[in-house]
């Protein structure tokens, strides 16, 4: 399995579809050639990023993650990656901007749509590459005017009620055939590990979310992203902290 960093998301996304993107971070070959070898050559992506889905993460809960594995199992690429933070805000504005924190600026929730920097989403809109987000109220809020779909859902203590906004938003964005990217971010398991809660239950949900988004793409003839944002805010990862960097999935298949 090839080690790769978050920040290659964004770039390769700005090569598959042939747009300019200012990073640093090196496109991956290996899925490019994957993206291209299909025929036809997909013309939708789907990117899910799923909070605090780390690499123990997706190991260890491998029995309720069934439909993610298998994913990777029937002709799917996997990757490790690096994270860039251990927060979700800049650890987003990395994957969609393909810049280290320190260099897109976007470190709290006050920052968002105040940095400069566009993320691809915006990046292929301005070509004409009509994209969309599924994405909280306040980061969706910067989105709005500048690119086609945005689906802005209101934070709330029913986590599942959340995702499953998200996914039915995600899924239903789908039919617009002028599509070319869907943002959408999952964020069940990051709840369930702040608040101590079972977390095979938030694993086995984002399991079936992923499965009905990834039967969509299929539908769709798309490429699937996956991936996660940060390691996991759990108790047992503090303690190996400094051991090793925390390193976080990449999923890439075309259902
Ligand atoms: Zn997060």
């Amino acid at each position: 399995m090839q080690s790769i960093s978050l920040l290659q998301i964004a770039s390769t996304l700005a090569e598959f579809f042939e747009v300019h993107l200012t990073s640093q971070a090196r496109a991956v070959e290996q899925i490019l050639t994957f993206a291209y070898s299909r025929k036809p050559i997909p013309q939708v992506v789907v990117l899910i990023v799923i909070d605090s889905f780390d690499f123990r993460f997706y190991s260890d809960f491998a029995d309720e993650l069934k439909s993610i594995h298998e994913l990777v199992k029937r002709d799917g690429l996997l990757f490790e990656c690096e994270t860039v933070s251990k927060h979700t805000t800049p650890a987003i504005g990395s994957i969609l901007t393909g810049l280290k924190p320190e260099d897109h600026g976007i470190l709290t929730n006050d920052d968002v749509g105040k940095s400069k920097i566009k993320s691809i989403l915006e990046i292929l809109e301005d070509e004409g590459k009509p994209t969309a987000a599924a994405i909280e109220t306040k980061g969706a809020k910067p989105l709005l005017g500048k690119i086609s779909y945005v689906f802005a859902i209101d934070d709330r203590e029913d986590i599942f009620e959340y995702d499953e906004l998200i996914k039915k938003h995600t899924i239903s964005v789908l039919g617009k055939q002028d599509l070319r990217l869907v943002f959408s971010h999952l964020r069940a398991i990051d709840r369930f590990a702040h608040r101590g809660w079972d977390l095979s239950v938030a694993a086995k949900v984002t399991d079936e979310n992923i499965r009905a988004i990834a039967n969509a793409v299929g539908e769709r003839n798309g490429l699937l992203f996956i991936c996660g944002d940060h390691e996991a805010h759990l108790k047992d990862r503090q303690s190996s902290r400094g051991k090793a960097p925390a390193t976080v999935p990449l999923i890439v298949c075309c259902p």
